[in-house]
C-alpha cells in the first residue's frame, strides 16, 4: 500500500509499505480521508516528542472496516467509522468517565493515532486491541454527504471539547482570536449555540478574507486597530462574555482578559510554543470581575459523536471551510500550499 512515512524533520515521503497484519482484537480500516493538521505541519517540519520514526502520521480519519477481529469495537466489515484519536490507558479516573484525551498517557506521551501509532495518511490501518477495546471508532450513520465532509470531525470535536466549558448562549458575545481553520471551526460551532455576535479577529487581512466563509457577524484586522478597544465598543462598553484564543501567542491571552466582561468565559484553545514565557495576566481582573479561564486539549469520544451529529445536521457550514482536497501523493503540495497560507483546511484521500 501507499503510505506517508515521516522519518525525522523535513524528512518525509509517501512509500511502499506492506498492508498492516491486524491480530486477535484487532481492526484494520481502509482510509477514506484524513485531514491535514497544523500540528502535522509542524511534525513534519520539526518532529513531536511522542513520535519516533519511522511514523505514518494523521490523526483526523475517517474510514472503512475492512476486517475486524475484535468482539468489542462495535463494528463490522463495510461500516464507515471515525477514528478517536487519543488512546486512553483504561485504568485512571478520566478514562473510566470515557475522557480519554486528558488521561495521563495521552497528555504525557501522547498514545494517539498519528503519534505513538501510525495513523490515517495510508491506504490502511491498523486499530490496536486495546484502542479498539475502548470504543475508539465511531459508526458514521447512512448519509448522502461526502465522507470528506467528516475529516472536519476530529478538529471539531476538539472545538466542542473547549466550548462545553463556555456555556456559549443567545445572550453572549463571542470573541474568537485567530482565523485559521480552528477559529473559523470555533465560529461555526458558536453560531450552532446560538451566540447573539460572533466576533472573529486576526492580523493576517488574507486570512480574515478566507474565514468570511464561516459567517463571523463583525472581522476585525488587529493589525489595523486595538482588539481590546474594539470589542468594547462593539458590547456597549461591556466586553466579551466568550473570549476563545485560537491563535498561539501569548500576548493574545492578556489581551483575552483586557477584553473579558464581568462573569466573562475565556479558553486559551491555542497551546503555545515550549518554552514560551508565560505572558503577564491581569489576575486581580479575573478575581474580581469573576472571570473563569480554561484550557482545552484533544477530545473524547462522546464530543466526536456530537461532531459528527453537527456535521451531518449542517454539511454546508463546513463544505465552504475544506477549500482543498488532494490525494496523498500530493502531500508535500499540500504542506506548502498550508504554509503559504492559501487554505483554510485541507483534507488527503488515500
Ligand atoms: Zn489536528
Ligand atoms: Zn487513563
Amino acid at each position: 500500500m501507499r503510505a506517508l512515512i515521516f522519518r525525522g524533520p523535513n524528512d518525509y515521503s509517501v512509500e511502499e509499505k506492506p498492508v498492516p497484519q491486524i491480530g486477535e482484537g484487532e481492526v484494520l480500516l481502509k482510509i477514506i480521508a484524513c485531514g491535514l493538521c497544523g500540528t502535522d505541519v509542524k511534525v513534519f517540519g520539526n518532529g513531536h516528542r511522542a513520535i519516533t520514526p519511522p511514523r505514518t502520521t494523521g490523526h483526523e480519519i475517517v474510514g472503512v472496516v475492512e476486517d475486524s477481529k475484535s468482539g468489542k469495537a462495535g463494528v463490522a466489515k463495510g461500516d464507515k467509522v471515525l477514528v478517536v484519536a487519543p488512546i486512553g490507558c483504561m485504568k485512571c479516573n478520566f478514562c473510566l468517565r470515557g475522557e480519554q484525551n486528558i488521561c495521563p498517557v495521552v497528555v504525557e506521551r501522547v498514545h494517539a493515532f498519528g503519534y505513538d501509532t501510525d495513523g490515517g495518511f495510508a491506504e490502511y490501518m491498523r486499530v490496536p486491541k486495546d484502542a479498539a477495546d475502548q470504543g475508539v471508532l465511531v459508526k458514521i450513520p447512512e448519509t448522502a454527504i461526502p465522507l470528506t465532509l467528516l475529516a472536519v470531525a476530529e478538529p471539531l470535536a476538539c472545538v466542542l471539547n473547549g466550548q462545553e466549558k463556555l456555556r456559549i448562549g443567545p445572550d453572549d458575545v463571542v470573541v474568537v482570536i485567530g482565523a485559521g481553520p480552528i477559529g473559523s471551526l470555533h465560529v461555526v460551532a458558536a453560531r450552532a449555540q446560538g451566540a447573539k455576535k460572533i466576533i472573529l479577529a486576526d492580523i493576517d487581512s488574507a486570512k480574515l478574507a478566507r474565514a468570511a466563509v464561516s459567517h463571523a457577524d463583525v472581522s476585525i484586522d488587529s493589525s489595523k486597530e486595538n482588539l481590546a478597544e474594539r470589542v468594547r465598543k462593539e458590547t456597549d462598553g461591556r466586553g466579551a462574555d466568550v473570549v476563545i484564543v485560537a491563535a498561539p501567542a501569548p500576548s493574545l491571552q492578556t489581551e483575552a482578559i483586557e477584553m473579558a466582561a464581568v462573569r466573562a468565559r475565556v479558553s486559551f484553545f491555542a497551546g503555545l510554543a515550549k518554552g514560551t514565557a508565560s505572558p503577564l495576566i491581569d489576575t486581580n481582573k479575573i478575581h474580581y470581575w469573576e472571570i473563569e479561564v480554561y484550557g482545552a486539549f484533544g477530545a473524547c469520544r462522546k464530543q466526536y459523536e456530537k461532531a459528527m451529529q453537527l456535521i451531518l445536521a449542517r454539511p454546508a457550514d463546513f463544505q465552504t471551510l475544506i477549500t482543498h482536497i488532494m490525494p496523498l501523493e500530493d502531500i508535500k503540495k499540500a504542506v506548502e500550499l498550508m504554509k503559504a497560507g492559501q487554505t483554510i483546511k485541507v483534507v488527503i484521500t488515500p
